[in-house]
């Protein structure tokens, strides 16, 4: 039977507990046990699909099609198990489920309230679809305090008391902050979070303090007395450089043997953290080369909403030894081609990654044609590939209103548009509005791969790719030909042809464009060939310059 163990947050948010509950299976995986980790976000929409970036940071996809939340990235990168729709829920979804089931009579004239419809409705969660895990982890989005929270807390108030034999193990994660006018650590705030979770019914079993500094002893046992947990029970949780050293410094602590003396089970196997060790040592290794990627998007202001492509930039540098350094550039900052250059002054790769919509696309396509001109190693993800179609139909086949419907929706020359506009040939209606939230090709899609390619060779010969998916407009087939022969090549399609999956371009050290996330699916233990290949790429092009 699953244990179960619920992370919840205190004080103030964007502490870590993403990684704090990543942090937590990999320990645990490393001593040999099966993981899960899920999310319950407390916000009222179905999903964060239609979240703006700047709101809600990357929406990262699962093989399965879900759009969720970033955090299920950090649990896949850390622990390597694919995620899956079943790992995230909101308010919204759980509200939806309930107002579906009392549409349909399946209350039968009862008040439906949110105990004990809601919570059930969070229990039945907590506990689907699982597969002989050994440990399930839940990670409770928001702060304690937040009215959003209650239900959930709640739930897992119940949850726990209604499991047999006390299967349920509560971790807290606080700060405590360091006043440096006093120069002291302050528990107040840590006292005071506890304070309200046990007003909710909820005594936390182990307490994780996030803090600058090292909590001294007497300190620990200051929360542990007001807070009602054994002083053994208080983990510091210190500020680190990278994320991928919080499970060694949690190993230090031996948080994962006290969860495992908490549930009485007794495993005589330590954890394996070598390749954590390495990972680190090769991170912060700092005699290497550095290597300068510039990012051109349009949410750089907030680097979350590119948490995953960072992530898999970071696990590809590591693997070539290189320390690497992002410039970012916010497209609609670029005013014209000399402006663009100054930007780009030291760069050694350029990469336009996925996003949306209009603003700051004529920068992008200035970034692009100045990588292809100047033989800059390139990478476009997603909307970055969209938008090198459009800049090679404007420049190579002189195609002066090329565009893609998202931009101009009436453009004379849609390169990039919905399937149904070209394949049926359909006037696209003025006014036409379709729906946004799920409405997009989502999840792990195949694609063929063209021999005697760039992508062939990254790819290691691979004939057929699985890649994850997230976009409603795709490159339009109708002007393939015409490309070709200017030297695109189409190095990856849909298996039935119909779908360009991934472009390359003769005579240019490395030109690539993808119609999926890579990023997605790169990990620190594995990371993503396209990545690690493109470093490489601009390491070559830093040399020879
Ligand atoms: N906006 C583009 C589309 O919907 C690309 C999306 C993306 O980059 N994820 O097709």
């Amino acid at each position: 039977m699953a244990r179960f163990i619920f992370v919840t947050g205190g004080v103030v948010s964007s502490l870590g507990k993403g990684i704090a509950s990543a942090s937590i299976a990999t320990l645990l995986q490393s001593r040999g046990f099966k993981v899960r980790i899920r999310k319950l976000d407390p916000y009222l929409n179905i999903d964060p699909g239609t979240m703006n970036p700047y709101q809600h940071g990357e929406v990262y996809v699962t093989e399965d099609g879900a759009e969720t939340d970033l955090d299920l990235g950090h649990y896949e990168r850390f622990t390597g198990i694919n995620t899956k729709k079943s790992d995230n829920i909101t308010t919204g979804r759980i509200y939806q489920n309930i107002i579906t089931k009392e549409r349909n009579g399946y209350y039968k004239g009862g008040t439906v309230q949110v105990i004990p419809h809601v919570t059930d409705e969070i229990k039945k969660f907590i506990s689907s679809d699982l597969k002989k895990e050994d440990f399930v982890i839940c990670e409770i989005g928001g702060t304690v305090g937040d009215i959003e929270s209650l239900p959930f807390l709640e739930a897992i108030r119940q949850f726990s008391n209604e499991i047999k034999n006390n299967n349920c193990l509560f971790i807290h994660l606080t700060l405590v902050p360091y006043i440096k006018s006093a120069a002291e650590l302050k528990t107040k705030p840590t006292q005071h979070s506890v304070k309200e979770l046990r007003s909710i019914g909820i005594q936390p079993d182990m307490i994780l303090c996030r803090s600058e500094t090292l909590i001294p002893d007497d300190e620990k046992a200051k929360i542990a007395l007001f807070c009602n947990v054994e002083k053994s029970n208080v983990f510091q949780s210190i500020d680190v450089k990278s994320i991928y050293e919080v499970p060694l410094k949690y190993s230090l602590e031996c948080l994962d043997t006290k969860i495992l003396n908490f549930f009485n089970i007794s495993s005589k196997k330590k954890a394996n953290l070598t390749f954590w060790k390495n990972f680190n040592k090769k991170l912060n290794k700092d005699n290497k080369k550095e290597v300068t990627i510039s990012v051109v998007g349009k949410y750089t202001h907030l680097q979350d909403a590119y948490k995953s492509l960072t992530e898999a930039l970071v696990h590809a540098s590591v693997y070539n030894n290189t320390k690497l350094k992002i410039n970012w550039i916010e497209s609609s900052e670029i005013k014209n081609s000399k402006d663009l250059r100054f930007k780009l002054k030291n760069t050694d790769g350029i990469l336009i990654p996925g996003g949306f919509g209009k603003r700051g696309v004529e920068g992008k396509i200035l970034s692009i044609n100045y990588a292809r001109v100047k033989k800059i190693p390139f990478f476009g993800i997603c909307f970055g590939m969209q938008i090198s179609i459009i800049e090679l139909c404007r420049n190579l086949l002189h195609l002066k209103n090329a565009s893609s419907t998202e931009i101009s929706r009436f453009t004379k020359n849609p390169v990039v548009c919905l399937l149904e506009e070209w394949e049926k040939d359909k006037k696209i209606i003025k006014g036409e509005r379709f729906k946004i939230g799920g409405s997009m090709r989502l999840g792990s899609y195949p694609a063929k791969i063209t021999k005697n390619t760039l992508l062939s060779k990254i790819y290691k010969g691979s004939e057929l790719i699985h890649e994850r998916h997230r976009h409603r407009y795709e490159v339009n087939i109708k002007y393939k030909e015409m490309l070709e022969k200017k030297g695109v090549i189409f190095s990856a399609n849909s298996p039935d042809g119909r779908l360009p999956e991934a472009i390359e371009i003769r005579n240019h050290p490395w030109f690539v464009g993808v119609q999926f996330h890579p990023e997605l699916k790169s990990r620190p233990f594995s990371p993503h060939n396209l990545f690690t290949s493109f470093i490489e790429a601009a390491i070559k092009n830093k040399k020879n310059k």
